[in-house]
């Protein structure tokens, strides 16, 4: 099948005055339809828009209607292949890209950043499950900028070894670099691989979620407006058992890095093992604790324990999907989570009330519910299906849950809050030890030792203390045990990209 080249997307014209301290500047959004651009809907290789090899497309849907949007061309290994040979020429000793300064590199992330800044209107809508995705424009530039500053900073050491000898080390980039991102946080997703593996020098393949390849499209044309070189980033939609494998099983891919579900990432890592081993870093599910003390700020706590799991629709992998209470506020703490999730306004995604979405995995989610219902937990609000059209789910709370229960073991990545009861703090740490995941936790308490005994204690990637999903482009993100290997953002994030070379010169001395 021909595609067309273009397809406009009309986006709802709504007055945006979202407020975040390092957004100010563009998170007042008037859109006008004007503003609203075109997207490719073409696979990007080697600055090119090109059918898949197998002209094949797939349907992009709408969750909010269940309609289909548009056609997308369908990647599958033949597109993965010519991908990998773009990257591998762009990476090619010599070539425009491994030639360039890195200030230079620098200066075409910063222009990338300031492309999406001014497109934010159309970023923000494309792709979008709901408003609340706007934050993740101002994120997402917040990270090319941060990147950005990276590119001509990343030092190596002198290091004085024994002898007559002068050693160094470089951090070198680690070559084609495969990336395969979820559809939670399209945008985000896309800028937390791409920053980093561009900042440090790297050429890239990134495979974009079937379910959300809109916003990453148009994104690949700001790349090629801005002047990265051709092959330094190719875009492929595409399916994951198709696209998604052949670039994890390469031969020719040094390094891949993955977000998802713990089950896929050990498909990536066993391809990686089977083919060329190649580095794997891998940012996967949770099941994260949010520990509420009796000491806590209640109207903070229950606030923030609400933001902690219902946020993005609960499409979050470090969600707060067990809150543990103290039991001497946990009737208080549950009256109030009720009373908050029961205000909780679901319906159009792009209507600024809206807080909550449509679900992208709506039967799943059901099934959890179910489930929950069936193992004994106490159903205290929601529980079913919030419209006759789309795929919406009532903002739901599950109190007197058990440990034991599916619903507090499973990632359920939805809008379903378990409570879970507690009586002492070295009781809560060992529970909410009791996982496999180890991505977040948080705890809310006003005792600064009671803080730190939790914060040493949980094994996960993250811990916030009296707030909750506070992110910065500076602080590393990243899971333990089934959450996952290496770290995202941050200096620890732009490691995941950089070989280190070690050179040793000889240095004769005067009279020998
Ligand atoms: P989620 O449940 O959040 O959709 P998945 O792990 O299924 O998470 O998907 C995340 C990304 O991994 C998507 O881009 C998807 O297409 C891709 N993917 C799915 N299966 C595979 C696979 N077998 N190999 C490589 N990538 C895959």
């Amino acid at each position: 099948m021909q595609l067309d080249n273009t397809v406009f997307i009309l986006a709802p014209i709504y007055f945006w005055s979202i407020r975040s301290k390092s957004c100010d500047n563009i998170c007042n959004l008037n859109i006008e339809p004007n503003q609203i651009s075109s997207v490719s809907l073409q696979l990007f290789i080697n600055n090119q828009w090109q059918d898949a090899v197998s002209k094949r497309s797939f349907p992009t849907i709408n969750p909010a209607t269940g309609e289909v949007i548009c056609q997308v061309a369908e990647a599958d290994k033949a597109d993965v292949d010519k991908a990998v040979k773009a990257a591998r020429e762009a990476f090619r000793f010599g070539s425009p890209w491994r030639r360039m300064d890195a200030s230079d590199r620098g200066l075409l992330l910063s222009r990338l950043a300031d492309a999406i800044e001014r497109d934010t209107a159309y970023l923000a809508v494309s792709d979008a499950d709901s408003w609340v995705q706007v934050f993740t424009v101002c994120v997402c530039m917040c990270v090319h900028r941060y990147c950005a500053g990276w590119a001509d900073k990343w030092e190596g050491k002198t290091i004085p070894i024994d002898g007559d000898f002068f050693c160094y080390t470089r951090h070198e980039p680690i070559g084609v670099c495969g990336q395969i991102i979820p559809w939670n946080f399209p945008l985000l997703m896309q800028a937390w691989k791409l920053g980093p593996a561009l900042a440090t020098g790297n050429t890239v393949v990134m495979k974009v979620a079937e379910q959300t390849p809109l916003t990453a499209l148009y994104v690949a044309s700001l790349i090629k407006e801005v002047g990265f070189p051709p092959g330094v980033v190719n875009i492929l939609p595409g399916m994951g058992p198709s696209a998604g494998s052949a670039i994890a099983s390469h031969m020719d891919v040094d390094k891949v890095a993955f977000t998802g579900s713990t089950e896929v990432g050990h498909l990536i890592q066993q391809a990686s093992g089977s083919s060329n081993l190649k580095k794997v870093t891998l940012e996967l599910g949770g099941k994260s604790p949010n520990i509420i003390m009796s000491d806590a700020n209640m109207a903070e706590a229950v606030e923030q324990s609400h933001f902690a799991l219902f946020f993005n629709q609960g499409q979050c992998c470090c969600a707060g999907s067990r809150t543990y209470v103290q039991d001497t506020i946990y009737d208080e703490f549950m009256e109030r989570s009720v009373e908050r999730a029961k205000s909780r306004v679901v319906g159009d995604p792009f209507n600024m009330k809206t807080e909550q979405g449509p679900q992208d995995q709506f039967k799943k989610i059901l099934g959890y519910i179910s489930s929950g219902k069936r193992e004994g937990a106490k159903l205290m609000c929601g529980g079913g299906v919030a419209a006759d059209r789309g795929y919406f789910i009532q903002p739901t709370i599950f109190g007197d849950v058990q440990d034991g229960m599916t619903i507090a073991r499973e990632e359920i990545f939805g809008p379903v809050m378990q409570i879970l009861k507690f009586k002492t703090l070295e009781e809560v740490v060992e529970r909410a030890n009791d996982t496999k995941y180890g991505l977040a936790a948080a705890v809310f308490t006003k005792d600064i030792d009671k803080a730190h005994y939790i914060s040493s204690g949980i094994r996960a990637g993250t811990v916030w203390i009296n707030c909750y999903n506070v992110f910065g482009a500076q602080a590393p993100f990243g899971g333990y045990k089934y959450s996952g290997n290496g770290r995202e953002l941050g200096e620890y994030g732009l490691d995941n990209y950089t070989e280190v070379k070690t050179v040793t010169i000889k240095v004769p001395q005067k009279n020998s």
